[in-house]
């Protein structure tokens, strides 16, 4: 049973907002969500934690694309790395300097999914719920102005258990998801579902149909991370590189509950996205 006491600095700060928060509160849920709850029951259960509006950051992952896409036409000659990866940004920032002139200058899908939601409900308190540990130093550091709390699915999990809040039984649930739109999300996402992946953002921007194979590469994994940003200025044909830090993305982040394999991982994600298209 999970003791108050054990809780993280940002589960504990949730608990808070859920005792005293007169704001209402929104929750933004990242697209690996599915590896480690079902859907709709994580919108009911977010819902029974005190979330009034609860929303996917898949939506926001779209206006990422877009940015992108919009950027990749106005320059067509330049080079890009994708920022979506606060591990990746630190990484430029620390060891490849002359390399931070080359990240795209868009939003991440957590702060164009933010912006949204201020959009629709101004003044309710944000919170970001992900598989990542570096969002928190995203929201805190890069994002401040949006005040976001961003926590991920196991500092969520520690707060459904002290709640003990908890799945619905199996028949129920199929039940719900076949049944009932009262715990669909509120702004829902499209293809982008496929962002936790790696390579996902390539695939769903649709940048794989306008450059040719040499022109984008997609890499995960802090090995091969650190290998392509110290080629990436030598070759001279790259264009796009989207990287994630995790090996396999971000359905292999260190925030994660799941003990699935990433072949499982995967299959659920696509699945997912599959189901709703
Ligand atoms: S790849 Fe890993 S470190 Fe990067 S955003 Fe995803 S979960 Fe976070």
């Amino acid at each position: 049973m999970e003791n108050e006491q054990n809780l993280t600095k940002e589960a504990s700060e949730l608990l808070d907002l859920t005792h005293n928060n007169k704001r209402g509160l929104v929750a933004m849920v990242a697209p690996s969500f599915i590896v480690d709850f079902d859907y709709p029951e994580i919108v009911r259960m977010l819902k029974k934690l005190g979330f009034r509006y609860v929303v996917e950051v898949a939506r926001g992952a779209e206006i990422t694309n877009a940015q992108l896409l919009a950027l990749t036409k106005l320059h067509p000659d330049r080079k890009y790395i994708t920022n979506p990866c606060p591990t990746i940004v630190r990484l430029i920032r620390n060891k490849y300097p002359q390399l931070l002139e080359y990240l795209a200058p868009i939003d991440s899908p957590m702060s164009a999914t933010a912006k949204i939601v201020d959009k629709e409900w101004p003044g309710l308190k944000k919170v970001f719920i992900g598989p990542c540990l570096m969002k928190k130093f995203e929201a805190n550091e890069d994002r401040k102005e949006l005040d976001i709390l961003a926590i991920t699915f196991r500092d969520l999990q520690q707060v459904f258990d002290i709640k003990e809040i908890k799945p619905s039984r199996l028949l129920r649930r199929k039940l719900l998801a076949m049944t009932s739109k009262k715990y669909e999300f509120d702004i829902i996402g499209g293809h982008t579902r496929l962002y936790p992946i790696s390579g996902g953002l390539a695939q769903s921007s649709g940048i794989t149909k306008k450059l040719t194979d040499v022109e984008y590469d997609v890499i995960s994994g802090p090995n091969n991370a650190n290998k392509a940003l110290s080629e990436f200025l030598n070759n001279k044909d790259l264009k796009l590189l989207d990287i994630l830090n995790c090996d396999g993305g971000c359905i292999n982040g260190p925030g994660m509950n799941s003990k699935a394999s990433l072949d499982e991982r995967r299959k659920r994600v696509i699945d997912f996205y599959e189901k709703k298209q």
